[in-house]
């Protein structure tokens, strides 16, 4: 019997097989979970279609998180076919390329609403939705959060920002939902290779500092963080709730 044999859970943020998201579906299937697989546009649905049939992805839903329409679609498709939900991946984020290079100080009021809308708040919009499929089932929630919510990266700039709203919105959503029996958790991973960390400028150079400084002298995988994931949304951690648990070769314990 898998950590997962059973359990319900919905998984939004896969573009493609290097995403974070990828690698907890498959985690999450290997340990026995049903799951729903959402994706952003028709731009990567030609890619996460086939990745999603190659688990044996249970439902491929389309979904934008700026659209409050989409997100009650979802969940109404989930609800409809699983009379409930006990798990919701959130590893979605983006902000513009322009606002992801050079300083902080040039950050426009229309990239700013956008990085918190798509990066931080969706994942509130989607709790809004989860947590009443949620009831009497003691669920867990995940985000994907990073270091740059907490310390100065350079050109993290925006994304920063929304990490460290998002971290927040972990703790008060954690607080909101905890007395249904309803975990939320981040896990901060350290820099990977993905479409998303490709528009931050510079991301090699932090890559490669990482390797340097980590006290594991290495760089992290898409399966660590995977793993992590699983535990966090297993049975193992079901006293664990509103935490950032870092997945990142020990970097952030570094002073100098
Ligand atoms: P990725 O590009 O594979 O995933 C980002 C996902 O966000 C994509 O699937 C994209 O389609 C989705 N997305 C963007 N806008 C959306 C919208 N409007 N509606 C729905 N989905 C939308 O890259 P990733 O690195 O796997 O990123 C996943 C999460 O992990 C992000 O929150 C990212 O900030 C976080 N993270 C990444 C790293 C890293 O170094 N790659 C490190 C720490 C945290």
């Amino acid at each position: 019997m898998g950590l997962l044999t059973g359990k319900k859970a919905v998984i939004f943020g896969i573009a493609n097989e290097k995403s974070i998201a990828w690698a907890i579906a498959e985690a999450f299937k290997r340990e026995g979970a049903e799951i729903a697989i959402t994706y952003a546009n028709d731009m990567v649905a030609k890619r996460v279609l086939p990745l999603a049939e190659s688990i044996g992805a249970e439902m491929v839903l389309p979904c934008d998180v700026r659209s409050d329409g989409e997100i009650a679609a979802v969940f109404g498709r989930l609800g409809a076919a699983w009379g409930g939900l006990d798990i919701l991946v959130h590893s979605i984020a983006f902000a513009s390329k322009e606002e992801l290079k050079g300083s902080f100080l040039k950050t426009t009021r229309e990239g700013f609403a956008m990085a918190m809308d798509i990066s931080a708040y969706s994942l509130v919009a989607l709790m809004k939705e989860a947590a009443p499929l949620m009831q009497g089932r003691g669920g867990s929630v995940v985000t994907m959060t990073y270091y740059g919510g907490q310390k100065v990266f350079p050109n993290y700039n925006v994304m920063g920002v929304a990490k460290a709203a998002l971290e927040a919105s972990v703790r008060y959503l954690a607080e909101a939902v905890g007395p249904d029996g309803i975990r939320v958790n981040a896990i901060s991973a350290g820099p990977l290779k993905t479409l998303a960390a490709a528009g931050v400028g510079g991301f090699n150079q932090i890559a490669g500092h990482v390797e340097k400084r980590a006290p594991l002298r290495r760089n992290i995988g898409q399966e660590e963080v995977a793993g992590a994931a699983l535990y966090l949304c297993s049975p193992l951690a079901s006293g664990v709730t509103g935490e950032v648990h870092f997945v990142d070769a020990g970097y952030n314990i570094i002073g100098l």
